[in-house]
C-alpha cells in the first residue's frame, strides 16, 4: 500500500457519517445542551449572578457573573460621563421566551395592534412576523446570561436625547469592554436574521463559547416544546436567527 493510498483510506474514513458522530461524542461539549437552551434556573447555577441595584431597576433579574463583571465596569466608567447604562432585560429562560412566543402565536398579546393568530393563519408567516420582534423559545441568545438590553427596547427611544446620547457612547466605548451590538442593520453588515436592535449587546468573549457550542451541539429536535414548533427548520431559525449576527460578535477576545 502506497502512503497515498492509506492517506485517501484515512480521509474516507474521517468523512464517514459513523466515524463523525464518534469524534463528536469523545469530543468535550463545555456548555450542557439544557444551558445552551436556557432550560434552567439562573437564581441557582453557579455561572449567574442577580443584578442588583444601580444596574437596573428591575427586581428577580441574573447574567453571567463574567459579563456582569464587565458590564459593571462600563457601567462605572460611563456613570462618570454623566451615561446611564441601566439594563432592561438579560437572562430569559426558555420558559420565559415560550410565554411571550406562545402570547403572539395564540393572540392573546397583539402584535402591531392585531391578533396574528387570525391575520396569519399559515404558520410559517406567522412565526416570521413574530421574528421581527421576539425569537423563538430555544433560540435567543438571552438564554446564555451574556447578552443585555440597555436602557428601552424601543427603536424610536434611541433617534433623539438621552437614548441618542448612550447608544452613541456604546457604539465607541461598548468594544473596549467585550461587548458589541449582536443586531446591527440589515443588509450592511449581515443578510439575515431580525431587526436592527440599538438596545441589544452582547458579552462576545462568553457568548462566543455559548455560540460555538450552540452550532456544535443543538439541532432542529432541540428546538421544540413550544406552539408552532414544527416551523423552526422550515424558516431556519438556526441558520437565519441563530447565526445571522454582526460578523464582529464573532470574536472570542479584543
Ligand atoms: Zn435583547
Amino acid at each position: 500500500m502506497t502512503t497515498l493510498t492509506i492517506i485517501a483510506l484515512i480521509i474516507s474514513f474521517t468523512n464517514n457519517p459513523f466515524f463523525q458522530d464518534v469524534i463528536k461524542a469523545v469530543e468535550i461539549q463545555k456548555i450542557s445542551k439544557k444551558k445552551l437552551l436556557g432550560q434552567i434556573d439562573a437564581s441557582t447555577d453557579a455561572d449567574f449572578s442577580v443584578i442588583t441595584a444601580p444596574y437596573t431597576l428591575k427586581k428577580n433579574m441574573y447574567m453571567n457573573t463574567k459579563a456582569f463583571r464587565a458590564y459593571q465596569e462600563m457601567y462605572g466608567i460611563a456613570a462618570k460621563e454623566g451615561i446611564d447604562l441601566k439594563i432592561v432585560s438579560a437572562f430569559r429562560s426558555f420558559n420565559h421566551q415560550k410565554r411571550i412566543w406562545e402570547s403572539k402565536w395564540t393572540g392573546t398579546r397583539k402584535v402591531l395592534g392585531q391578533d396574528l393568530s387570525k391575520k396569519y393563519p399559515n404558520a410559517e408567516k406567522r412565526a416570521k412576523v413574530i421574528l421581527m420582534f421576539s425569537s423563538m423559545p430555544g433560540t435567543s441568545r438571552h438564554h446564555w446570561g451574556t447578552d443585555i438590553d440597555i436602557y428601552s427596547v424601543n427603536d424610536k427611544d434611541f433617534l433623539s436625547g438621552k437614548g441618542k446620547v448612550i447608544y452613541e457612547w456604546l457604539q465607541t466605548h461598548a468594544n473596549e469592554f467585550g461587548f458589541c451590538q449582536v443586531y446591527t442593520p440589515k443588509p450592511d453588515t449581515r443578510t439575515t436574521g431580525y431587526e436592527e436592535e440599538k438596545w441589544h449587546w452582547s458579552y462576545h468573549p462568553v457568548a462566543t463559547e455559548y455560540l460555538e457550542q450552540y452550532q456544535k451541539y443543538i439541532n432542529y429536535n432541540d428546538i421544540a416544546g413550544f406552539k408552532g414548533d414544527r416551523v423552526a427548520k422550515q424558516i431556519g431559525a438556526i441558520e437565519n436567527y441563530v447565526l445571522g449576527i454582526n460578523p464582529s460578535c464573532k470574536k472570542s477576545s479584543n
